[in-house]
């Protein structure tokens, strides 16, 4: 028997050739069909083989528009990976990542091409700039499916490259553990420089489902959007129903289709969870949990009546994957400490730079996470926190120190010291600086380099930083300036 294809290309393909005249993107006001989409992404294609040569990457500027969706696969399928700009984030940080990953091309609408040209981007195609037709197969080139770029704390964004195999495997486990169909419609609503849309986009289309895409500024019309586009499988991060549960907008019975429901990027709640399940009563809810080093998700918990504990559980790796606790140079099968990760999901590095994050042990290759986690003698993870500076902002994944570092060479022999702090429910940064200084082209240096929520919404001018008993600086004395200051 002919084994099964989990690379998502091939998934795409059989989706195609199955059902051609299906729905597979709803995008903008209008769906386009698997044939459709097929066609469009073959354009692409044989632009990228006719332009790029032997270049293996080519940035897709992630507006929400078929363009992106048929972007993505096209480049896929020309062999190459693909590297995804958030359409909002300012042209600095794009040519930052961009000049990291070595890339030239590009695929945008024309409104922005001379935005990208100033970020270092040569060759830009738009929907009518594609060659009118083009018969090519699924070329095999790259073993990279994507870089995604996620905040670093030497100041610059820190490139994840994730392979097809590494994709692969995790659409391999969620297509084959969940069941999908081309019944369903799929929320799209993660940003393409977020690899949690990897999921959005492949395991719908290995299903032959259909992609719902919501407008850019919809999260307050999350619900009514679920309703009126019938879906059936939700995926988004807590924070953004948690957001809608503060604005009175999630209530009891809107989402009667809503058969599978996955979160992740941050703490899922149970009470959220629970709020979530009145709301969508049919809908199994999943807590899926990973870093971006280790392809999209890696662990899962279904939210069952079982379950007690305040924050929901990351629950099990997925099958084949190994998860330990690291005390010191000891890995634990249960306990608490650092929670590390083995298996065919966790990536290869860090674009250009070499990190302590991926190491040996044991003849196989971790990767650290960062997380502080608590293992039960069954196995099941339990999420304490971190073991550094790193805070998740509405699913975002933020260094503080990136701020600190792009502050830096402004603050003359001031430091800049970034917080979290938790208001009205939601977690927010706070600058601090130990020189006297007006604060505006601080935020304007800031803005020019970072996305909006990177963005602390106060910089506070200190005499001092405080520092406990043995010299180091003392961030708890900050949080609680900042919280209450
Ligand atoms: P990212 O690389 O942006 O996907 O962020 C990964 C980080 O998000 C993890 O290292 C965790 O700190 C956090 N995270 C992701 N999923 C969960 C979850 N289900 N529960 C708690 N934290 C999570």
């Amino acid at each position: 028997m002919k084994e099964t294809s989990f690379d998502p290309i091939d998934l795409f393909l059989r989706s195609v050739r199955e059902m051609p005249e299906r729905p597979a993107v709803h995008v903008d006001g209008r769906s386009w069909t698997y044939a459709e989409l097929d066609h469009l992404s073959q354009r692409i294609a044989a632009w990228c083989d006719a332009v790029c040569g032997d270049e293996q990457r080519v940035a897709v500027h992630g507006a929400r528009t078929v363009l992106a969706y048929a972007g993505i696969l096209g480049v896929l399928r020309s062999g190459r990976a693909y590297v995804p700009l958030h359409p909002d984030h300012p042209p600095l940080r794009w040519r930052s990542m961009l000049t990291r990953a070595s890339v030239r091309t590009a695929i945008a609408p024309a409104q922005v091409h001379a935005q990208l040209r100033e970020a270092g981007i040569d060759l830009l195609v738009d929907l009518d700039g594609l060659p009118s037709a083009a018969a090519r197969s699924n070329v095999r080139g790259s073993r990279e499916a994507y870089v995604m770029f996620t905040s670093g704390s030497t100041g610059e964004p820190k490139g994840v490259p994730v392979g097809r195999e590494q994709v692969a495997a995790y659409l391999q486990h969620v297509c084959t553990t969940y069941a999908f169909s081309p019944e369903d419609r799929f929320t799209q609503f993660f940003a393409l420089s977020f690899d949690l849309s990897v999921h959005d986009l492949f395991v719908c289309w290995g299903a032959g489902a259909c992609l719902c895409v919501p407008p850019a500024d919809g999260a307050l019309q999350a619900m009514s959007f679920a309703n009126e586009q019938a879906i059936t499988v939700w995926f988004s991060v807590p924070s953004q129903v948690a957001l809608l549960q503060r604005m009175r907008l999630l209530r009891p019975g809107p989402l009667p289709k809503v058969r599978q429901a996955f979160f992740c990027g941050e703490p899922l709640p149970l009470d959220l969870a629970r709020a979530f399940c009145e709301a969508a009563p049919h809908a199994q809810v999943v807590n899926l949990y990973g870093p971006t080093e280790t392809t999209i998700a890696i662990t899962e918990q279904v939210v069952g009546p079982e379950l007690t504990e305040r924050v929901v559980p990351l629950g099990r790796p997925f099958p084949g994957h190994w998860a330990r606790v690291r005390t010191g140079e000891a890995l634990a099968t249960s306990g608490e400490g650092e929670l590390v990760l083995s298996g065919p999901q966790v990536n290869a590095g860090y674009l250009g730079q070499s990190s302590a994050s991926f190491f040996e042990a044991g003849g196989q290759r971790w990767y650290a996470t960062g997380d502080r986690v608590r293992m039960d003698p069954e196995g099941v993870l339990h999420f304490l926190g971190r073991v550094d500076e790193q805070v998740k902002l509405a699913g975002h994944r933020v260094e503080p120190g990136e701020i600190d570092a792009v502050l830096k060479p402004m603050l003359g022999d001031g430091t800049a010291v970034t917080v979290p702090v938790l208001r009205a429910g939601a977690t927010e940064l706070a600058t601090f600086i130990d020189v006297e200084m007006d604060p505006v082209p601080l935020f304007a240096a800031l803005r020019e380099r970072l996305p909006a929520y990177m963005l602390p919404s106060r910089i506070i001018v200190v005499d001092r930083f405080p520092h406990g008993t043995h010299g180091k600086l003392d961030r708890k004395a900050l949080i609680e300036r900042a919280t209450h200051g």
